[in-house]
């Protein structure tokens, strides 16, 4: 496995792959919802790339970029056993040099949900995003459904922009108590770990009403809010029921449907969704 920190070396290396090239972006902190990316990577691709890199653009002022978990130790270690080819991990400086000034941006998707919450921050995924398909020029590339949001704005760039790739999305990894993997889990102490149960919980609630025949969107948006505000440690951000392509709100639960939510557990802000079909 080849550790590559510089463009210029790793756009070299491209040319000696086998394709088709799959690529695994990530920040970093890898648990198993990167590697199920990873393995299927594998088994697609003669040649897997994992990319490492905490980008600075998705994080906004006060968000948590300083204090975002980061062991590449660690990470290296797992991916050499996963039989990655190569593992680029560029310095802010490499991505970012101080000229930097050209943006990538996706328009009306970026604008609900993480990009309401999060202002800037599908900016800075899709030109960090659009930057590493340059760089490594994938084949295919795999992205999780626990960012469900994020999948849907990169296929749209993909297509917006004619790039030549396919992206691959793949399921959400969760704990066997339902939490989505998450690397931000790493911040809960062990009473909040509990309480981040409810996002799991509250989604778990959507299906079963769904499923009981309820088709009121926002009767099921109100059950949920109201089990979430039974943990004293949660605060809700949004929750929403949204067509699963256009990720506009919903009166009527038609499918297919997403199902997501935001909820800050303490200080920690987590995501995850559903989608009923
Ligand atoms: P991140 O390192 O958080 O940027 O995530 C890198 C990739 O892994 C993204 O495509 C995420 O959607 C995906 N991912 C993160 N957590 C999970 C999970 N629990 N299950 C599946 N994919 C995940």
């Amino acid at each position: 496995m080849k550790e590559i920190e510089k463009i210029d070396e790793m756009k070299r290396l491209r040319q000696q792959l086998a394709e088709p090239v799959g690529l695994v972006p990530t920040m970093g902190y890898l648990h198993e919802g990167h590697l199920a990316l990873v393995r299927q990577a594998r088994v697609e691709n003669p040649s897997v790339v994992v990319s490492i890199f905490v980008n600075p653009a998705q994080f906004g002022p006060r968000e948590d970029l300083k204090s975002y978990p980061r062991d590449p130790e660690r990470d290296l270690a797992l991916l050499e056993k996963e039989g990655v080819d190569i593992v680029f991990m560029p310095s802010v400086a490499e991505m970012y040099p101080a000229q930097f000034s050209s943006w990538v941006e996706v328009g009306k998707i970026t604008e609900r949900l993480e990009g309401a919450s999060r202002p800037g921050h599908f900016r800075g995924v899709t030109t960090v995003v659009a930057k590493l398909f340059n760089i490594i020029q994938p084949n295919k590339a795999y992205f999780g459904q626990k960012d469900a949001q994020q999948a849907i704005v990169i296929k749209k760039m993909v297509a917006d922009l004619n790039m030549n790739l396919e992206i691959v999305t793949l399921p959400t990894v969760r704990e066997p108590d339902g939490l989505a993997m998450s690397s931000r889990n790493a911040y809960l102490n062990p009473q909040e770990r509990q309480a981040a149960l409810v996002l799991y919980q509250a989604l778990s609630l959507a299906e079963q009403l769904w499923s009981q025949g309820e088709k009121d969107a926002e009767r099921i948006r109100q059950e949920m809010t109201a089990l979430i505000q039974k943990q004293p440690l949660a605060e809700i951000d949004y929750v929403s029921i949204a067509d699963a392509k256009t990720l506009d709100e919903l009166d009527r639960v038609s499918p297919p449907v997403l199902v997501s939510l935001a909820v800050r557990i303490g200080k920690t802000r987590l995501i995850d969704n559903i989608v009923l079909e």
